[in-house]
């Protein structure tokens, strides 16, 4: 796999850092057809998938991104029923979705059957409860084409994507955030993950570009998390009602008491916070 030396697993995403991960077990490695998958045991951050030598998910820190992702769009929304994930292969984004009582239907657009496959095998520990739950529906198919054709309608649109290169480069283009604007309900939420700006300013401004093109607000939130250095990750936040990007702290408290979620990161208090973005991403956003 590309950036392996000896049992050290460096990441292949930035062509001047690298981050290495040491391998105390070598779990499996394949070619999916789509993406080189090779998932590592690590000391530190304990199971590693990491797809064409990016890191995708290890259970030691998935809860901050997962519940970042879901929490923040679904009690932000206040009345989620329909859900759409685009991505998401690890399926711990759906865990979170899922938690939400209120959610009647989650729909998650995987382009890689092989992924979800793979990591309903390994990654159990977290995502168990999603393959025993009549509510979730998996469509394996590309996101793009997805919201570019479906009938179907949500309230919620959370993407989990790999980075821009390779299959999940559309998923950052400006006829894509169209297709998901297309597949939102009024008063409609989306997300998106859009990278760690200190090394990928660039796919920062560009999303928040090309989301506000087809939205009336386009936000971004940060969220800090070990797995994807270089400090903050940005998340993408989109809709047409601008006061889903400002809800009170006691209107966040009282949806989060009565969806009863149990977390480890999220908090109604670390929902608002993360909307206030240090100078250099806030002059990212603006740029956009
Ligand atoms: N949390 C991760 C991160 O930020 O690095 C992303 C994890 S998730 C495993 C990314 C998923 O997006 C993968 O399972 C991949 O197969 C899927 N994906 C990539 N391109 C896609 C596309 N065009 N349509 C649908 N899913 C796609």
């Amino acid at each position: 796999m590309a950036g392996k030396d000896s049992d050290w697993f460096a990441e292949s995403l930035y062509p001047s850092v690298r981050f290495a991960f040491r391998a105390e077990r070598v779990l499996h490695h394949e070619d999916t057809g789509h993406f080189e998958l090779a998932l590592i045991e690590n000391a530190a951050f304990g199971k590693v998938l990491m797809l064409d030598g990016i890191t995708q998910v290890t259970t030691g820190d998935e809860f901050i991104y997962h519940e970042m992702m879901s929490h923040v769009p679904i009690l932000a929304h206040g009345a989620a029923k329909r859900v759409l994930i685009i991505g998401g292969g690890d399926c711990g984004l759906a865990e979170e979705v899922l938690k939400h009582r209120s959610v009647e239907g989650l729909t998650q657009v995987e382009i890689d059957a092989s992924v979800v496959e793979f990591s309903r095998t390994h990654f159990g520990d977290f995502n168990a409860p999603v393959f025993d739950d009549d509510r979730f529906d998996l469509v394996i198919a590309d996101g793009a084409d997805y919201v570019a054709t479906t009938e179907d309608r949500f309230d919620v649109a959370i993407v989990d994507s790999t980075d821009p290169v390779g299959p999940g480069a559309v998923l950052f283009t400006a006829a894509f955030y169209a297709g998901l604007h297309r597949v939102l309900n009024p008063g409609g939420v989306a997300v998106t993950q859009n990278g760690v700006p200190f090394f990928q300013k660039d796919e920062l401004v560009g999303s928040m570009r090309d989301l506000g093109r087809s939205f009336a607000l386009s936000a971004a939130y940060v969220a800090a998390i070990p797995t994807y250095v270089g400090g903050h990750m940005a998340m993408g936040f989109a809709t047409d009602d601008a006061g889903k990007a400002d809800v009170p702290l006691e209107t966040l408290k009282a949806r989060f008491a009565e969806a009863g979620l149990s977390t480890r990161y999220y908090t109604p208090a670390v929902h608002r916070a993360a909307f206030a973005l240090p100078r250099f991403i806030e002059e990212a956003v603006e740029e956009g």
